[in-house]
């Protein structure tokens, strides 16, 4: 059977956001509801070829559409689709409540897990990598990605996402994750992210410096996280790591005051003694593995932006000018300010800038930053409008994780939105989120247990060797990779469209693993468009 040439939202749409789907070819396409009227007719003219895709595709916008299902036929060809009042908190909360799955050192009980339950894992003590002599037990952390590895930047840069999600849209965060906190007056997203950040804060040394990431020498097999028993090491310090560490407990030291105001101070006076080791180790130095380490490396040649994020945030937490003047400092025109990911976190600095400090950032981070963050989000937008498929992603930026920089798009077509007031961005920034849940070049829902066709093979050594069929729900796959794929599996994509090479097989880590920090941005969106009972409208 091949894919159908209408391409939709599989999870449904909002009975209060336009319903967009992707259609291919020329044609009749029609829309009727279960009494079969005719709602809609359209005549679809031969659309051009989709670089990324090679598909002739285009997207419909069928417009906001009542409750209920509805169907959309076009030549032999008929799809049901589901228009509901608030049809994503589901997929965004399993999202959040993924994360959960990711718990490492402790044990997962059938009562939150269900079937996926396992014993603790990662229990033993760990031992420093340059100074043998320094053993301790840190438990804790989400593993970070399909091995089981936990690394300090991209945990930092997870939280962050959440964090900001929580601040900037709380009404799309549910509190039904079914979590051990849950129910503790806390909201599940912090309650989530807290452990995460329990656990960075034992990865600090101290002398205020952060370990890169507490990891084995080598990646596990694929075996459950409890049968994995190497000896684990907290790897060298990094500036990178230390830089992220600092500016998510800054900012989470701002959310968590009013739950838990000793939690929060421990935060805050990590992130300062984390920026006087910065301060004192001037020189920056990139992280490389110590020889014989093999597990992932997460190298990032530039320190600029973590430390432009963390000056921001510390700004912020402490309304102290010299920090101000720092990032001030920082500021320029090579900063990527719509940029997320554990590598480039400068839109990080950016939300704190335009979202918490606001005009108290004065001329530089708030007038002209504004105005340069806002330039960058059309040129996303331009992005999404050449595309076929109205995907934010150039044909040959499809990297190892393109669902990063797609769901990074989204936010920035969202915040631009939240910054403006104007809705000029919207459908285009929902357009990513309906990427993500199958109109997409591929047919497939990219999250782990929604949709007609999810992945169901993700790289994730718990859903690769549990014995269940289904994975582990509530994870999102990196998705097609034309850049960097492994190089037994260059040939299988030489003459495949960048948005089409994907392998929905196990040991595809190049195009099929999951990460936490693919999964927090997803959070955002799904988040942002889960408020729509809330008065989110176009
Ligand atoms: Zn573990």
């Amino acid at each position: 059977m091949g894919l159908s040439n209408i391409r939709i939202n599989q999870t449904g749409y909002s009975s209060s956001l336009p319903v967009q789907v992707a259609v291919l070819g020329a044609g009749r396409l029609t829309l009727t509801d279960t009494q079969k009227n005719v709602i809609k007719s359209l005549e679809l003219k031969e659309p051009p070829v989709d670089e990324a895709s090679g598909d002739r595709v285009s997207v419909v916008d069928l417009g906001i559409l009542p409750e209920g299902e509805y169907y959309i036929e076009t030549g032999s060809e008929k799809r049901k689709i589901s228009v509901q009042k608030d049809p994503w908190r589901e997929v965004t909360d399993a999202l959040i409540k993924g994360l959960y799955f990711q718990r490492c050192g402790c044990e997962l009980p059938e009562k939150y897990a269900g079937k996926y339950m396992h014993p603790a894992c990662h229990t033993a003590p760990v031992i420093d990598w340059e100074d043998r002599s320094v053993k301790k037990t840190v438990l804790g952390g989400w593993h970070d990605a399909g091995d089981y590895g936990k690394y300090v930047g991209p945990g930092a840069v997870t939280v962050a996402h959440m964090l900001y999600a929580y601040l900037l849209c709380p009404k799309g965060c549910s509190n039904g994750l079914n979590i051990p906190e849950s129910g503790n007056g806390v909201p599940d997203i912090l309650n989530e992210a807290r452990y995460e950040l329990e656990w960075m804060l034992k990865t600090q040394r101290p002398d205020g410096a952060f370990y890169h990431k507490l990891t084995k020498a080598r990646f596990a097999p694929f075996i459950m996280p409890q049968d994995d028993h190497e000896q684990e090491y907290l790897m060298p310090v990094s500036h990178c790591a230390t830089g992220a560490a600092c500016a998510c407990l800054a900012l989470a030291y701002r959310v968590y005051k009013d739950y838990d105001a000793e939690f929060a101070d421990r935060m805050l006076a990590s992130a300062l003694s984390a920026q006087k080791w910065i301060d004192e180790n001037p020189e920056f130095v990139p992280y490389v593995n110590p020889e014989g380490v093999r597990t992932g490396w997460y190298g990032d040649k530039n320190f600029t932006d973590e430390q432009f994020w963390a000056a921001c945030e510390l700004f912020a937490s402490t309304g102290d000018m010299k920090y101000k003047n720092r990032a001030e400092k920082l500021f320029s025109e090579e900063l990527n300010l719509t940029a997320y990911g554990w590598a480039d976190v400068s839109g990080l600095g950016a939300i704190c800038c335009l979202f918490v400090l606001k005009e108290n950032a004065g001329d530089i981070l708030y007038t002209q930053l504004k105005e340069k963050f806002l330039k960058e989000c059309g040129s996303k937008a331009e992005l999404a409008n050449s595309s076929g498929y109205m995907t934010a992603l150039p044909a040959d930026r499809y990297i190892w994780g393109s669902i990063l920089p797609i769901m990074s798009n989204a936010i920035s077509l969202i915040l631009y939105g939240m910054l403006t007031g104007e809705d000029r961005y919207k459908s285009v920034a929902l357009m990513q989120w309906n990427y993500a849940l199958g109109v997409n070049a591929l047919d497939i829902s990219f999250v782990t247990g929604f949709g007609e066709n999810p992945v169901m093979h993700p790289h994730h050594r718990p859903s690769g060797s549990d014995g269940i069929d289904e994975p582990v729900p509530g994870l999102i796959s990196g998705g097609p990779n034309k850049c960097f794929p492994y190089p037994q599996n260059r040939e299988r994509f030489e003459n495949v469209a960048a948005a089409k090479s994907f392998l929905d097989e196990t040991d595809s880590a190049d195009t099929n693993e999951i990460a936490i920090y693919w999964n927090s941005p997803a959070i955002f969106v799904g988040a942002y468009f889960s408020q729509t009972d809330t008065g989110l409208s176009f």
